[in-house]
């Protein structure tokens, strides 16, 4: 059997990655499968409704290569995929539980349960809606069969709970996990339905896992203390248990705690795939995208927190993830977020864009700055550079020096390298390159070489102060190949201008 999978996300915001995370899984697993994996909004807790999150999720899988079969903005056979859509559907399941005395209705005003908690904290314990408390509460199990047809008439607003059983021991059976086993003693009655006739999260996902023929529950770990009332839902309902999987938790780099929404921005990475702004406030949260990342970085990145192929392999596309991902080879244990991690992907994965495309991209900068430059040295440039950069903005401050004039030296550089002679060694070394004719860029590397070592010179201080006029600082690719771009005339002009600068500066 193909396996059917969904991704059920909350548009309460925009998605963590930690929700990308979790699709992804997803997505691996259905497609290693030749199976499906569906998109569905579970929008039943109206209040925590914000407007764009559900458009911001179906951009940031787009941009991310996550392809949806069926779902929300897809459509397909088992639709609506949008769980406010469903709300008619979801009543005569609850209606299913009560007449199987598997649910109950309860009647108690806020104020009633507040009362219950206040008593409870009073003789310090905590108030539970469950099976040891529900004999004292107000519902359809201490109220007369009358009463309550009689409160339902009266259109007392009810909730309808699950109605746990004594003593049993339920089996949650995990992918990663293994065997969890709860006592049904321990659980709360949770609410299933309430009268305004939306379902809770717990009844609408049972249902609408069923109804879409959901094979396998693949969800963080967050959802794990739910799991065993899933399990007695399906029960109760007579339906066979999909399989579940929850994912580890990804924590914060130091290994403490959970990464949350928050901690993103204040410890200086994104923690959500696009940049968020809030409608509310107008707050903006980073992403990704803007912040230069590529999609394949982040997918390689996310795939590793929380799994590994089972030997060193790092490098991995969504191709080959896809073939050697296994729902078993996922850690129990929570996923530590590096940043360091990130960004070596993401130069990983710059390195594999042809220089022309990086060219293209770079000019726009250039443009912006009154920078007009032939696209074939914008080229050359980056093809130079583009190892030392993590992403596509770090580009001009790897290379500014190719297409301006140093306005300033480091003068920690000058302190260091620049000599009683060095201004008459480098007018040498000028005539030298200009003595090149055509310029060739080994010949003259060869010639000033020999410059150097034939005057038994330090090749440190010399190739420092060289570089210091061209670049204006100790940084930068092979000095001969930042010349051959260019070019022998400009060379000389540096040289002579900065022969005069640092002269002075020395002094
Ligand atoms: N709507 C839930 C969420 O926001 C889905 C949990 C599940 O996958 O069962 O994460």
């Amino acid at each position: 059997m193909k396996p059917r999978v969904r991704f059920a996300p909350s548009p309460t915001g925009p998605l963590h990655i930690g929700g990308v995370r979790t699709a992804l899984y997803n997505y691996l697993f259905a497609k290693q499968n030749g199976g499906t994996m569906l998109l569905r909004i579970e929008d039943t807790d109206q209040t925590r409704f914000v407007e764009g999150a559900e458009e911001y999720i179906i951009e940031a899988f787009q941009w991310l290569g996550v392809k949806f079969d069926e779902g929300v903005g897809i459509g397909g056979n088992y639709g609506p995929y949008k769980q406010s859509e469903r709300k008619p559907m979801y009543k005569q399941y609850a209606d299913q539980l009560i007449e199987n005395g598997w649910a109950y209705y309860a009647f108690d005003t806020p104020e009633m349960l507040e009362q219950k908690r206040k008593e409870y904290e009073a003789q310090k314990k905590t108030f539970q809606y469950d099976l040891h408390t529900r004999e004292t509460m107000v519902n359809s199990l201490t109220l007369s069969k009358e009463e309550v047809a009689e409160k339902l008439a009266n259109n007392e607003p009810f909730v309808i709970r699950f109605k746990h059983t004594p003593d049993t021991e339920i089996l949650v059976n995990d992918i990663i996990r293994g065997e969890v086993r709860i006592n049904s003693n321990t659980l709360d009655d949770k609410v299933l339905y309430k009268s305004d006739g939306m379902p809770t999260y717990h009844l609408a996902n049972i249902v609408d896992d069923h109804l879409m023929e959901i094979t396998h529950v693949i969800r963080g770990e967050e959802w794990l203390p739910s799991a065993p009332l899933h399990v007695m839902l399906y029960k109760a309902f007579g339906w066979e248990a999909p399989r579940f999987a929850h994912l580890p938790l990804l924590l914060k780099p130091d290994g403490n705690g959970k990464l949350s929404k928050r901690d993103g921005d204040r410890l200086g990475f994104p923690v959500f795939p696009l940049q968020w702004k809030d409608p509310k406030s107008g707050e903006i949260s980073s992403g990704y995208r803007e912040s230069g990342y590529l999609p394949e970085a982040v997918i390689n990145m996310l795939a590793l927190l929380g799994w590994n192929p089972g030997n060193d392999q790092e490098v991995m596309s969504m191709d080959e993830l896809i073939q050697l991902f296994s729902l078993e080879k996922i850690s129990k244990s929570g996923a530590k977020f590096d940043l360091e991690k990130a960004k070596w992907f993401n130069h990983h994965y710059l390195q594999a864009i042809p220089d022309e495309n990086l060219a293209e991209d770079f000019k726009t900068t250039l443009t912006d700055k009154g920078i007009d430059v032939p696209m074939d040295k914008i080229v050359k440039v980056v093809g130079l550079i583009k190892e030392r950069i993590y992403f596509t903005k770090d580009l001009w401050e790897q290379s500014h020096y190719f297409f301006e004039r140093p306005t300033s030296y480091d003068e920690q550089v000058i302190k260091k390298r620049w000599k009683e002679g060095t201004e008459g060694h480098l007018k040498q070394i000028a005539n030298i390159l200009t003595s090149v004719v055509p310029f060739e860029k080994s010949a003259a590397h060869d010639k000033v070489m020999d410059y150097i070592k034939g005057n038994e010179l330090n090749m440190g201080q010399i190739m420092n102060s060289f570089r210091l006029t061209l670049v204006g600082a100790a940084k930068g690719p092979d000095l001969f190949e930042i010349i051959d771009i260019l070019g022998v005339d400009e060379v000389i002009c540096r040289m002579n201008a900065g022969i005069e600068a640092i002269g002075k500066m020395a002094k």
